[in-house]
């Protein structure tokens, strides 16, 4: 790599809020594979509260050139990057439609993802199939799960179906950056307030967040509540909430 490609590489990185790059196999969480590798660090001090502000002119264009998810699925391979890697059974990259205008992004795999490869396959998954398919089908809109695409902040179940740690979010997330430009969509859906956090810098509850058009790059982010605090019976007006983000994002998206 000549000293110029790996400026464009450092830029390219920095402009995603990259603050520090692990070369694979090695990072703090990885271990179990040795001592820590460092090749970059400190690229950027760029604050992630600008990925909420509007575009600016100028602004990097949003995927490398060429770069599809299959590459980035590829370059994930076996990944040991973080500590998650080591409870893991299958790394659950993302599924659905790759040219999807909308992109629901969530925390991480719990169990039943872990078993299948695939997310939200449990039952939090099967209330957002549910959430995205009943909404859709009352505003006359013509969808069904397939239709979008789907992923997570962390390709990895953290053990115990804990947060995943800022260092986890940051390795793991610029997976999730990365498939966020190769698919490009009109929108961003965040579940929860880790998806919200990783996309939108932002540290308020999602209760504070929810409802209001915010931004990763220049794409509109709706943050709405995990899936999986919707089940809890006593979160009744959590839903109603959750179904009214929906509708606007499904609007906005489709109409
Ligand atoms: S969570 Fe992400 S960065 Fe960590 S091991 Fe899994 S794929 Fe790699």
């Amino acid at each position: 790599m000549t000293p110029d490609d790996l400026r464009k590489y450092l830029e390219y990185y920095r402009d995603l809020g990259m603050k520090e790059l692990y070369r694979r196999g090695h990072g703090p969480g990885a271990r179990s594979r040795g001592e820590e590798t460092r090749f970059a660090h400190n690229i950027s001090e760029a604050p992630s509260e600008a990925s909420v502000l509007p575009p600016t002119p100028g602004t990097q264009p949003l995927a490398p050139e060429g770069e599809s998810l299959l590459e980035v699925l590829q370059d994930i391979g076996d990944c040991h990057r973080c500590r998650l890697c080591e409870g893991r059974n299958k790394i659950v990259f993302g599924a659905g439609n790759e040219h999807s205008p909308l992109v629901f992004v969530g925390e991480g795999p719990g169990a039943d993802e872990d078993a299948q490869g695939i997310p939200f396959v449990g039952r939090a998954g099967q209330l957002l199939t549910q959430m995205i398919e009943n909404t859709a089908k009352k505003e006359g809109i013509d969808l069904r799960r397939e239709d979008v695409y789907i992923c997570n902040v962390v390709k990895c179940r953290p053990p115990g179906n804990r947060t995943p740690e800022p260092d986890e979010m940051e390795i793991c997330g610029q997976f999730l950056f990365r498939q966020l430009m190769a698919i490009k969509p009109k929108a961003i859906c965040a579940l929860g307030g880790t998806a919200a956090r990783a996309l939108t810098g932002r540290k308020e509850g999602v209760t504070k967040l929810r409802g209001k058009w915010l931004r990763w790059r220049d794409i509109p982010v709706m943050v709405t509540y995990h899936p999986s605090y919707l089940l809890r019976p006593y979160n009744q007006n959590a839903k109603r909430e959750a179904w009214e983000d929906l509708k606007r994002i499904l609007h906005f998206v489709y109409d």
